[in-house]
């Protein structure tokens, strides 16, 4: 007997690549077959086979306030209803715009895009624009989307650049990509130095997200900020994830850094396909038709995509108490998996910051892309497929953060203590 999804994944693979329209929902880290969804609702999502599951991967992060928000479902629909795509200014674009303004304070302009991939691809063609200089710095392990410039994979250091490592990206691309490991600051100093007045900018996740969760170490941050300002390099904070997550200002409101430029996604569509990318007037002035650098969009800031983002944030600003809630239910989940894996006396870190948490079966502390890969990852799968079995629906790789949402009740965070307490006593 086959489930209905294992029945849809191989009718899927006939026509679409590996049956899926992005990698990570394939499994392959985890093994196995990926769940088809039906529906969702609230903190909950039902599969083919009308299995429900706690939900906390919220879409990698939009449906911050549950699926199938009555607000933002209602606004949606009623919006549909007056036209779907103009190619032509609206109102609601404005009102967009001075939403994220008084949300972001140092974001003085902001351009809204349909992806977080064009939001940093944007950012990055800006910033080389405003500077005139072509290389730039990211992160091992940091997550950017998928344009060109960012798909250099992370190796040893300065070493590294120049090298093919994803087909399909020419060296000439990637020639100009500095890859530096996140948390060391003593390391991306010397990399400035060495490219003294060559980097145009520097783009981190100020939390990563793409590696499990994993925190700046103090002072972290604050550090790049300085080197950006004695060097002149712009600072591009990738707030796609942690952007309205974390706080209604994201991580710059939560850690109290200020970026050049900030990057959006995830949340700020509520579920529709919606990225930005903003900043301080003296740099976003360069983009068209302002100034000379070029980026465009048919359907940026389509109405129902601008709709559900909008209704969403707008929810956010209204009700702070959303943050405060998220952070006592993750507090409340960080604090009883903690005792779980404790007692199952296994090695493990738990990182987290606000409603962005991720365990790694590792001795040592998690602080950099190093760290995660070396934890027990084999640990994380069995974990992973014990856990789906139960209802509980995590992130199907030991590299991806779990995202909560304020519809989580702690009756579920108590069924997945539960589980968790199980996996480790079988
Ligand atoms: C998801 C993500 C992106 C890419 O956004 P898409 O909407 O998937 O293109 C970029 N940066 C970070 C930090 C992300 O988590």
């Amino acid at each position: 007997m086959y489930s209905n999804s294992e029945i849809l994944f191989s009718r899927a693979q006939q026509s679409i690549p590996g049956g899926v329209n992005s990698p990570v929902r394939a499994f392959k880290s985890v093994g196995g077959t990926p769940v088809f969804m039906k529906s969702a609702k609230g903190a909950y999502m039902t599969d083919a086979d009308g299995k429900q599951y706690i939900d906390y991967i919220n879409s990698w992060g939009p449906m911050i306030l549950g699926h199938a928000y009555e607000p933002v479902t209602k606004a949606i629909v009623d919006k549909a209803a007056e036209g779907t795509s103009f190619g032509a200014p609206t109102e609601l674009e404005i009102e967009m715009a001075e939403l994220i303004k008084s949300m972001a304070p140092n974001v003085d302009l902001v351009r809204m895009v349909s992806s977080g991939t064009e939001a940093c691809m944007s950012a990055l063609r800006l910033a080389r624009g405003y500077t005139g200089k072509n290389k730039f710095i990211k992160f091992e392990g940091c997550y950017h989307g998928h344009a060109d410039a960012f798909l250099v994979k992370a190796g040893s250091g300065v070493a590294t650049f120049n090298i093919q490592t994803v087909p399909g990206v020419t060296a000439g691309v990637s020639a100009d990509t500095l890859t530096c490991a996140f948390n060391d600051l003593e390391a991306l100093t010397q990399m400035v130095k060495l490219n003294q007045n060559e980097i145009a900018a520097i783009i981190i996740e100020p939390v990563a997200g793409n590696m499990g969760c994993i925190p700046p170490v103090p002072g972290y941050l604050e550090g790049i900020r300085a080197l950006c300002d004695k060097e002149g390099i712009v600072l591009i904070f990738d707030e796609v994830m942690t952007g309205f997550r974390l706080a209604q200002g994201g991580a710059q409101e939560k850690l109290g850094i200020n970026a050049d430029l900030v990057t959006y996604g995830k949340v700020i569509g509520g579920g529709l396909p919606v990225g930005a990318f903003g900043g301080k007037k003296e740099i976003m002035q360069h983009i068209a038709p302002l100034g000379n650098v070029y980026q465009a969009g048919t359907l940026s800031g389509n109405p129902i995509a601008m709709m559900a983002g909008y209704t969403t944030l707008k929810i956010l600003k209204d009700n702070p108490a959303i943050y405060q809630e998220l952070e006592v239910m993750s507090s409340y989940l960080h604090q009883g998996l903690d005792d779980v894996l404790k007692a199952a006396q296994t090695p493990y870190v738990i990182n987290r910051l606000g409603s962005m948490i991720s365990v790694h079966f590792s001795e040592k502390p998690v602080r950099n892309f190093a760290d995660a890969a070396a934890a027990n990852n084999t640990l994380f799968n069995k974990f992973f497929h014990f856990l789906l079995d139960e209802g509980i629906y995590l992130p199907p790789s030991a590299f991806e953060t779990w995202f909560l949402s304020a519809a989580l009740v702690r009756e579920d965070i108590d069924k997945t203590i539960d589980a968790a307490r199980r996996f480790f006593s079988r």
